[in-house]
C-alpha cells in the first residue's frame, strides 16, 4: 500500500463523484480521516464565525438557514467514519475512532456554544412568534436553539470549558465501551467437535455453525458457535446439550464483564459519574431528568408509568410460560427448574407441541431474497416507490447490495444500501444509518440510506434462510430506512430519522406489521426449493404461535428498560461501586424471574453505554409500540393493510415529515387523535382477562 503524501490528494476531501455522491471507498484509508476531519472542522467553524460576524441584524435566512447549511462536509465525513467503524472496522480504524472521539466532541461543543451564532439564534428565538415563519422554519429555529441550550450555550465561559471536557471524556469512554464489546464478541468461539456436540441442531443451525468456522479459516467440516445473535439464539433454542447451552449462554451474558483489557465495569462507572455532572450543569437532579426533557414522554413519571403498567401485566404471563416449560420438562423426565440457558430450549418444545410449528419447517419459506422482495413490494404498494438493483455500485464491502429508489413520478429519489450479513468486522445487532440525508437547504436532492443486519451467512451457493424473528428485524430496519428515504423536508437538521428519540421507532416498528399480513406471506413467503407459497394452515399456526413467548420477551425487554431508567434516575453523585451489584439488586427489587433475565445486561448494553443518544432511552421501543400498535389500527379499521387513503396519510404525516412537525402533532395529523394503550396490550396478549400463555 502506498502511503499518503502531499502529492496524493486525500480522497475524503476530493469531490465524491460516485452515484448519489457515494464516497470512493476503495481509495479511503484509515490515515485519511484525521487530516480530513480536522479540515472539515476548521471549515465548519469558519462558516459559523462568518455567520456570527455579520453586521446585518439576524434574520432567519442569514442565521438559522445558514447554520443548517454549515458543516456539510463534516457531516458526510463523520457518516463515513461512523458507518465504516460500525460495519467494516479494523484495528487502524478503531484507533482513528478512539483518537478522534474527543476532538469531535470538543468541536460539537464549540459549535453549539458558538457565542456569536448563539446570540443571533437567541435573539430570533425570543421573537419567533412575530417573524412570520413557515411551520418548518419555526421548528428549525426551535430545534437549533434547543440543541444549543442543551449543549451549554447559556453557561459562562468557565462552565462551558468544564462541560466541553465532560463531553470529550464521555465520547472517549463510550467509544472504548463499544470496542470492548466487539472484542469480547469476536474472540469467543464454542467448538462443536462431534455429533454428540451437535445433538438437536437442525440443518440450518449446523450450516450456520459450519459457515462461521469456514469464515474463521478452520478446517473443513468444523462447527463453531459465535456470540452473534443469529447463531447463538438458535443454538440455545435447539441444542440438546445442556452443558454446552450453559457454556454458550454464560459467555454471551458475560460480554464486557471479563476481567482484563475489555472489562467494561469501571468504564460504566466513569460514564455514569460524568453523566451526573452533565445533568448537574443543567440544574437537573438526575441524568434521567436531563435526558427525558427533550422527548415525547417529557419526564420520568410518564416513562415509569408505562413501563410499570406493562411490567405488572407481563410478570404473570412469564410465570404462566414458566409453568408450561416445567410441565414440558416433566414429560421428558427432566426434573428441577428451568435455568436461563434452558428457557429457549423448552419454550421451543412447548411452541412445537402447542402450535405444531417449528423453525426448521418455517425457514425454507423465508429466504432472504424473497423477504427483500417483500420489503420492496410493501413499500411500493404503500408509498408508490420502486427499488431497482444497482449491482455496479460498489460500497465498502462486497456483501453490501445497492438499490436505487424511484418515487411515484419516476424520479430517482434515493440510494439504499443493504448490508445483511454478520462478520467479525461488524458490530452486533441491526441498525439503520445514513451517508447523507436529503435536504433542499443543503442542495442534497436524494439521501443515501443504509440498513445493517447480522444474519448468519449461508454457505456459498445456498440461500440465506431467515427465522421469522430475523424477517421481522429485516422489516424493522427497512421501516427506519423508509423514514430516511421518504424524507421530504427543506432543512437538514429536521430530515429523516432525526426526530425525538421516543418517536423514532414508530416508522420501524409499524413497518413490521406488514410482514405478518396473510396476503404478504402468501405472496412472498415461498419455499426456496419448490417455489410453493407457504400453506395457509402454516400461516394460521404461525399467527397463533406469535402469542406464545410474549411474557418472556416482554419481561426480558422491560428488565433492561427499567434498570436503564433506575440507573439514570439516581441523584447521588457517586456512581454505584459495582454496576453488576446495582443490576442484581435492582432486578431483585423488581422481582425479575432469574430464568428470564435482562435482554441486554449493563456491561454490554450498547444502547446505554456505546454512546449517549439512547442512554435512559431503552424505553423508547415500548413507547413507540404504543404508537405503532395504535397506528396499524387505522388500516385494520378499514379492513385493508394497503388502503391507499390511509397509506397516503401515513406517508405524508409520518414517513416524509422528519422532525418538521412536533411528534404529538404528526401522530394526530395521521390518526386524528392521540394513541391509546389497549392495542399494545392486546398485541402482546396482556389485556385483563386474557390468559393466552396458559391457554
Ligand atoms: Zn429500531
Amino acid at each position: 500500500m502506498p502511503s499518503t503524501s502531499a502529492s496524493t490528494p486525500n480522497p475524503l476531501l476530493a469531490t465524491w463523484t460516485g452515484p448519489f455522491g457515494l464516497p470512493p471507498f476503495d481509495r479511503i484509508r484509515p490515515e485519511h480521516f484525521a487530516p480530513a476531519l480536522a479540515e472539515a472542522m476548521r471549515q465548519h467553524l469558519a462558516e459559523l464565525d462568518a455567520i456570527g460576524a455579520q453586521q446585518e441584524p439576524p434574520t432567519f435566512d442569514n442565521t438559522v438557514a445558514a447554520v443548517d447549511r454549515a458543516g456539510a462536509l463534516l457531516y458526510r465525513l463523520e457518516a463515513v467514519l461512523g458507518n465504516l467503524t460500525a460495519s467494516e472496522t479494523s484495528p487502524a480504524l478503531q484507533a482513528v475512532q478512539r483518537d478522534m472521539a474527543a476532538p469531535l466532541a470538543a468541536h460539537d461543543s464549540a459549535v453549539k456554544m458558538h457565542a456569536g451564532v448563539f446570540k443571533r439564534l437567541d435573539a430570533l428565538h425570543a421573537q419567533r412568534a412575530s417573524l412570520g415563519l413557515t411551520p418548518e422554519a419555526l421548528r428549525l429555529l426551535e430545534r437549533l436553539h434547543e440543541d444549543a441550550v442543551r449543549s451549554g450555550a447559556r453557561f459562562d465561559a468557565a462552565a462551558q470549558a468544564r462541560y466541553s471536557a465532560i463531553m470529550q471524556e464521555l465520547a472517549t469512554l463510550t467509544t472504548r465501551f463499544a470496542q470492548n464489546v466487539l472484542a469480547d464478541e469476536s474472540s469467543y468461539l464454542l467448538h462443536l467437535n462431534s455429533e454428540a456436540d451437535l445433538a438437536g441442531l437442525p440443518g440450518f443451525v449446523r450450516a450456520a455453525a459450519r459457515q462461521a468456522a469456514a469464515e474463521r479459516g478452520l478446517p473443513e467440516g468444523s462447527h463453531v458457535v459465535t456470540l452473534n445473535r443469529s447463531l447463538i439464539v438458535p443454538f440455545l433454542t435447539f441444542s440438546e446439550r445442556r452443558d454446552l447451552r450453559e457454556a454458550a449462554w454464560r459467555a454471551w451474558v458475560e460480554r464486557g464483564e471479563s476481567a482484563g483489557a475489555t472489562d467494561n465495569r469501571a468504564l460504566t462507572r466513569q460514564i455514569l459519574q460524568l453523566r451526573q455532572q452533565q445533568a448537574a450543569a443543567h440544574g437537573c437532579a438526575s441524568y434521567a431528568d436531563y435526558a427525558l426533557a427533550d422527548t415525547m414522554a417529557g419526564e420520568q413519571g410518564a416513562v415509569r408509568q408505562l413501563l410499570t403498567e406493562v411490567w405488572r401485566r407481563a410478570l404473570p404471563a412469564a410465570e404462566r410460560e414458566r409453568q408450561a416449560l416445567i410441565a414440558m420438562m416433566r414429560t421428558h423426565q427432566v426434573q428441577g427448574e428451568p435455568q436461563a440457558w434452558d428457557w429457549r430450549y423448552w419454550s421451543e418444545k412447548v411452541r412445537q407441541a402447542r402450535y405444531a410449528i417449528d423453525e426448521a419447517e418455517l425457514k425454507p419459506y423465508f429466504s432472504l431474497d424473497n423477504m427483500v422482495q417483500a420489503l420492496f413490494d410493501c413499500a411500493q404498494r404503500l408509498f408508490g416507490v420502486r427499488f431497482e438493483p444497482r449491482p455496479e455500485v460498489k460500497a465498502y464491502h462486497p456483501d453490501v447490495k445497492a438499490y436505487e429508489m424511484f418515487d411515484g413520478s419516476g424520479r430517482s429519489a434515493g440510494l439504499f444500501l443493504h448490508d445483511n450479513f454478520a462478520r467479525q468486522s461488524k458490530r452486533s445487532g441491526a441498525w439503520m444509518s445514513d451517508f447523507n440525508y436529503q435536504s433542499k437547504n443543503r442542495g442534497v436532492p436524494a439521501p443515501i440510506i443504509v440498513n445493517n443486519n447480522n444474519f448468519a451467512k449461508a454457505a456459498p451457493g445456498e440461500p440465506t434462510l431467515l427465522s421469522f424473528d430475523d424477517a421481522r428485524t429485516l422489516f424493522h430496519e427497512f421501516g427506519h430506512g423508509l423514514h430516511g428515504l421518504l424524507s421530504n423536508v427543506t432543512y437538514h437538521r429536521l430530515a429523516g430519522t432525526q426526530v425525538l428519540r421516543d418517536f423514532v421507532e414508530l416508522p420501524s416498528q409499524l413497518f413490521e406489521h406488514w410482514l405478518s399480513q396473510p396476503e404478504v406471506l402468501a405472496r412472498h413467503a415461498h419455499h426456496w426449493q419448490t417455489g410453493e407459497p407457504i400453506p395457509q394452515a402454516l400461516i394460521d399456526r404461525l399467527q397463533a404461535a406469535q402469542r406464545w413467548g410474549q411474557g418472556y420477551d416482554t419481561v426480558s425487554y422491560l428488565g433492561s428498560a427499567l434498570v436503564d431508567l433506575a440507573l439514570h434516575a439516581r441523584t447521588d453523585e457517586a456512581a454505584p461501586d459495582d454496576i453488576c451489584v446495582f443490576e442484581r439488586e435492582e432486578l431483585a427489587r423488581l422481582g425479575m424471574p432469574p430464568a428470564v433475565g435482562m435482554r441486554h445486561r449493563l456491561v454490554h448494553f450498547q444502547h446505554v453505554f456505546a454512546g449517549s443518544s439512547y442512554a435512559c432511552g431503552y424505553y423508547v421501543y415500548l413507547w413507540a409500540e404504543v404508537l405503532d400498535a395504535d397506528a396499524f389500527g387505522a388500516f385494520e379499521e378499514v379492513g385493508n393493510p394497503f388502503d391507499a387513503e390511509v397509506a397516503a396519510r401515513l406517508h405524508r404525516h409520518i414517513y416524509a415529515v422528519g422532525d418538521t412537525v412536533p411528534p404529538q402533532q404528526a401522530y394526530t395529523d395521521f390518526r386524528g387523535r392521540l394513541p391509546a394503550l389497549e392495542p399494545l396490550l392486546s398485541k402482546r396478549g396482556l389485556l385483563e382477562g386474557e390468559n393466552l400463555a396458559g391457554a
